[in-house]
């Protein structure tokens, strides 16, 4: 039985977590805002499960938002962990793991002649942004309307009144002056994008683009959208980057790149790489990235970058992820699991919709079947949304806190598991429609 005094229940380790943490997280989204409620504090997780410091179990689709592609607390993945740890944590000087992790990188990922190891997807996103700038000379960026990079100043910019306009800040300590130089079109919009390049294509050093985007929900590129991009930014001398934090060896084995056959100059990673552990990674064509420090003008560096443990870890995932037929089964379980939601959800009578891109999934409740834009997702459900989010976890499944956010499956999900997740869904799609 839970009460609220109990200092094992949620609410109790949120009130002591406010004390200190600002809003109780260090991280915004874990903080439920958008689903209402109080946050799950996870005491320990294995293999497709959560537990909170009561014992109660989750079936987690959130997966650390994507690198738990194994499951959690992976024995092999631990055990190189511990080796690692016991030969020391971090040296601030270079290790042979950090050759073999570049080496497995750019051998999975053709594109990248070159990389850098970071700390944060964030890191990476900033990092390839600068080496763009620095490569051409060119001040301006085009991000697209919901998609996420990272918390870096010149990022957190929206598109200002009208198409065209120059970007003002999302978030208060952007300055004005910055912002300027991002522009940000709506994601799909091919038309938007060749617009931008004849009005400013000379001055734009790079367009950063999730090659599918994770993060207003999971939003699928229409045919042409990327290769636009590969067009436009050929034609203009302006760098391509595809965010892969979140697609990469996710997707497919290759990412989004291999998935769709277009090659960016640069990319950048995070998430699975580390295994859990703190790591992001830019990477591209060795002319682009000779001009990193030391070897050029652009200066890019952490303490941290390439830590042993996270290097270690991270060769012990790539391999494993490379087992023949992993990424087919990893799809063929997600889409047992979409099939029945939504075979469910049409029978029970609420409109929803769900879509899939390897072993990342969304889940709309709309009755459009038009899934492509920012837009779009905005006009989903979202009272819908936190209804069954909430059912969902009051039976023991923990989905992404937010209506605008991808899912994730891993490999330990069993097919009872599955099944567990549909008898939940129904129960709660029923109690929806009451
Ligand atoms: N890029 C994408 C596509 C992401 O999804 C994220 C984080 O979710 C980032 C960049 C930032 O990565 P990090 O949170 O490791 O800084």
């Amino acid at each position: 039985m839970t009460n609220s005094t109990d200092t094992t229940s949620n609410q109790s380790l949120f009130n002591a977590a406010s004390v200190h943490i600002p809003g109780g997280v260090n991280s915004p989204v874990r903080a439920f805002k958008g689903v209402g409620g109080t946050p799950v504090f996870v005491q320990k997780a294995s293999g497709a499960y959560l537990f909170d410091a009561q014992g109660k179990r989750y079936i987690d689709y959130v997966g650390s938002w994507g690198p738990m592609i194994l499951g959690h607390a992976h024995p092999d993945i631990v055990q190189a962990v511990i080796a690692a740890a016991a030969d020391g944590l971090s040296f601030g000087a270079p290790t042979p793991s950090e050759t073999t992790v570049a080496d497995l990188i750019c051998e999975i990922m053709p594109s990248m002649d070159m990389v850098r190891m970071t700390s944060s997807g964030t890191e990476a996103c900033m990092s390839a942004i600068r080496l763009a700038r620095g490569y051409t000379g060119r001040d301006k960026i085009i991000k697209f309307e919901g998609c996420y990079h990272g918390h870096a100043d010149s990022l957190l910019v929206k598109a200002g009144s009208g198409m065209l306009t120059l970007g003002v800040p999302t978030s208060l300590g952007v300055p004005k002056d910055l912002a300027q130089h991002t522009l940000t079109l709506p994601f799909n919009d091919i038309e938007a994008v060749k617009a931008c390049f004849k009005e400013y294509g000379d001055q734009i050093a790079c367009v950063i683009v999730e090659p599918v985007a994770g993060n207003m929900n999971l939003v699928l590129p229409i045919k042409g959208f990327l290769q636009t991009l590969r067009d436009e930014c050929t034609q203009a001398g302006s760098v391509l980057i595809f965010d892969e934090v979140m697609t990469g060896f996710r997707v497919a084995l290759g990412g989004a790149q291999a998935h769709y056959g277009i090659t960016p100059d640069l990319t950048t990673l995070g998430k699975i790489i580390g295994a859990g552990l703190p790591v992001g990674a830019f990477g591209g064509k060795r002319e682009i990235m000779n001009c990193i420090a030391p070897l050029g003008g652009v200066y890019q560096a952490g303490t941290l970058s390439g830590n042993p443990l996270a290097m270690r870890a991270g060769i012990a995932m790539l391999k494993l992820i490379r087992a023949e037929g992993f990424y087919d089964q990893l799809a063929m379980k997600l889409s047992f699991l979409l099939n029945g939601l939504k075979a469910i959800a049409d029978d029970v009578g609420i409109p929803l919709q769900v879509q899939q891109a390897g072993g990342m999934f969304g889940i709309y409740f709309t009755d459009s079947r038009d899934l492509s834009s920012y837009e779009a997702m905005t006009q989903c459900d979202v009272a819908a949304f936190r209804e069954f989010f909430h059912g969902m976890l009051k039976r023991g499944v923990y989905l992404a806190p937010s209506a605008f956010e991808a899912g994730f499956i891993s490999s330990s999900h069993s097919q009872a598991d599955l099944e567990e997740t549909l008898v939940a869904a129904q129960e709660t799609l029923i109690e929806m429609k009451a």
